[in-house]
C-alpha cells in the first residue's frame, strides 16, 4: 500500500467505492486523512460500510471544508452531463482528481513508465513489467489494470512503476513526471464521456504533459490521430521515439512484417513469438522496446524478456492444441472490433461467436468471412448473426457455450483453429468476459 503523507490531516472525498476507490481510502485512511467515501449506488455503499469505510453524502457536505476530492475514472463528470459534484468542486475551486494523482505526489521521485492507447493497453503493461522482471528490474505493474495505483507496493528508488491509464484518468490528472510512455493508437471509444473525438484525442494527449523533460515519449504512427499528435510534438520540440507496424522507419522502432528494427536495423524476429500473435500484439512489443530501453534495459534482455512472455488470459490466448487444433481464448472481443483482429491472424477458423450483441453486429466483418470454416453460434446474438451468416458462412446454432465447444472440436481439422472471440458482451450467460474465457478454457481441458 501506499501512504500519502502530504493529505494527513486533511479533509478528502472519495467518490466512487470500486476497486481504485476503496484502495484510496484504505491508503488515507493510512495516512491519517479525514476521508469519507461515497457511490451513488446503494450496493457498492452497503458493500464499503461493511468494509468499515466511513460514508458521507458529498453534495450534503460544506465544501468549503474538504480540500481534494479523488474521482473514481469510471464516474462521468463533464460529459455527457455535469456532475453535480464535479460542478462544484470546479466552482469551489477543489482540486478534482484521480487515485493516479495521489501515486505521483506520494511518490515524487520515483520512476513511471505509462501506457495508454485505445487497444492494446493491458497487453503492452504487463509485457513492460515481465521483460522489467525478466531483467531483474523491480517493479510494479497496475493502475487501469490489475491492482488499483494505492495498492501497489512501496517500492525502492530503483523500481519501476510501469501504470496502464485510461483516457479518465489522464484527464484526473495533474503531477506525474514519467521517465517514459507511450500513446498506442487512436480509433473511436468512448465517445460520449469525452463530448466527441476532439475531446477523446485531448485526453490522450495528456499523456505528454506527464513524461519527464529528460524522459522519452513514445508514439504510434499507425494512424491519423496519432500522427496529428506525433507532429504536434514534433513541434513543441518533445523528444519522441515513433513506432510503427505499416512502415519500417529510419528513426523509431517499426515491425510491419514481424521483424522489430530499431532504426531500420533488424533486432529481432517476433512472428515466432506464440503468445504475441498478430500485428497488433507487434506494436505491443515495438512499444515495450522502446519504453524499456528508455529505462535503461539493454536490447538482448529485451528479446530475452519478450521471448519468454507468458501472454495475458482472454487475448487470443492459446488454452489448448488437441491433434493438431489450436483452441484460442479471444474472450476479450466483445466487440467487431476486437474481434477483427483476431480473425486477421488466423486462415481457417472455427469461429465461436454471440453473447449480449452490439450496434451493427458483425455486418462489419464479412470481408474476413473467407476464413470461416464454420460458426458456432451462442447467446442472445445468435438469431441476428445467423441472418447476417446466412448464405455466406456455414454455421450451427448452439445456443451454449459447451455445445459450441464440442461441436467445434468434432468439426476443426488438424490445422485449423477453434476461436472464442465472440464480437459480444458476455453478460446473457456470463459474470464477465473472463468468467466466459474461463469456462471456455476449463471445457477446452475436458474434452476427451
Ligand atoms: P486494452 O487494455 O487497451 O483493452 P488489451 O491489451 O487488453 O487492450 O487487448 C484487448 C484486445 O484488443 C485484444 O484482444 C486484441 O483484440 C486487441 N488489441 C490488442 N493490442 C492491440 C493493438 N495494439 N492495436 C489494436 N488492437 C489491439
Amino acid at each position: 500500500m501506499i501512504r500519502v503523507p502530504f493529505l494527513t490531516d486533511k479533509r478528502v472525498v472519495v467518490l466512487g467505492l470500486g476497486k481504485s476507490g476503496s484502495a484510496t481510502v484504505r491508503a488515507l485512511v493510512e495516512s491519517g486523512a479525514r476521508v469519507t467515501g461515497w457511490d451513488d449506488n446503494q450496493a457498492a455503499r452497503d458493500a464499503a460500510q461493511a468494509a468499515g469505510i466511513p460514508l458521507a453524502d458529498p453534495l450534503a457536505l460544506d465544501l468549503s471544508e474538504v480540500d481534494m476530492i479523488v474521482w473514481s475514472p469510471g464516474i462521468p463528470h463533464t460529459f455527457p452531463q455535469p456532475h453535480p459534484l464535479a460542478e462544484a468542486a470546479r466552482a469551489a475551486d477543489i482540486p478534482l482528481v484521480c487515485d493516479i494523482e495521489l501515486l505521483a505526489i506520494a511518490k515524487p521521485d520515483a520512476k513511471f513508465v505509462l501506457i495508454t492507447g485505445t487497444n492494446g493497453k493491458s497487453t503492452t503493461t504487463t509485457l513492460v513489467a515481465h521483460i522489467l522482471t525478466s531483467a531483474g528490474i523491480a517493479n510494479a505493474a497496475g493502475g487501469n489494470l490489475g491492482t488499483a495505483a494505492l495498492d501497489l507496493p512501496d517500492l525502492d528508488a530503483d523500481g519501476i512503476y510501469v501504470l496502464e491509464l485510461s483516457s479518465y484518468q489522464l484527464e484526473l490528472t495533474r503531477s506525474l513526471r514519467a521517465r517514459a510512455g507511450v500513446l498506442l493508437n487512436i480509433t473511436p471509444d468512448h465517445l460520449g464521456r469525452h463530448g466527441g473525438m476532439d475531446g477523446y484525442i485531448a485526453a490522450k494527449r495528456r499523456l505528454y504533459d506527464f513524461i519527464a523533460a529528460d524522459g522519452v515519449s513514445v508514439i504510434g504512427l499507425d494512424d491519423a490521430p496519432t500522427r496529428g499528435i506525433a507532429d504536434w510534438l514534433l513541434g513543441a520540440g518533445h523528444r519522441h521515439t515513433a513506432i510503427s507496424v505499416k512502415q519500417v522507419l529510419d528513426h523509431g522502432i517499426s515491425a510491419p512484417d514481424g521483424i522489430l528494427r530499431q532504426n531500420g536495423v533488424e533486432i529481432f524476429d517476433l512472428t515466432a513469438i506464440a503468445t504475441l500473435p498478430g500485428r497488433h500484439n507487434w506494436q505491443n512489443a515495438c512499444a515495450a522496446f522502446a519504453l524499456v530501453s528508455a529505462v535503461g534495459v539493454p536490447s538482448t534482455a529485451i528479446a530475452a524478456g519478450i521471448a519468454s512472455y507468458p501472454g495475458l488470459a482472454h487475448r487470443q490466448q492459446l488454452v489448448g492444441n488437441r491433434n493438431g487444433v489450436r483452441f484460442v481464448n479471444d474472450s476479450k472481443a466483445t466487440n467487431a472490433e476486437a474481434a477483427e483482429v483476431a480473425l486477421v491472424c488466423y486462415d481457417a477458423i472455427h469461429w465461436i461467436i454471440g453473447g449480449q450483441a452490439k450496434e451493427g453486429g458483425i455486418a462489419s466483418l464479412e470481408r474476413h468471412f473467407h476464413r470461416i470454416k464454420h460458426a458456432y453460434l451462442i447467446g442472445d446474438a445468435a438469431p441476428a448473426f445467423a441472418e447476417t451468416l446466412a448464405g455466406k458462412v456455414a454455421f450451427t446454432q448452439c445456443g451454449s457455450l459447451d455445445r459450441a465447444v464440442t461441436a467445434a472440436a468434432a468439426q476443426a481439422q488438424p490445422g485449423e483453429v477453434v476461436l472464442l472471440s465472440p464480437a459480444c458482451a458476455s453478460w446473457d450467460q456470463f459474470k464477465s468476459f473472463e468468467h466466459r474465457g474461463e469456462i471456455f478454457r476449463d471445457l477446452v481441458r475436458g474434452l476427451s
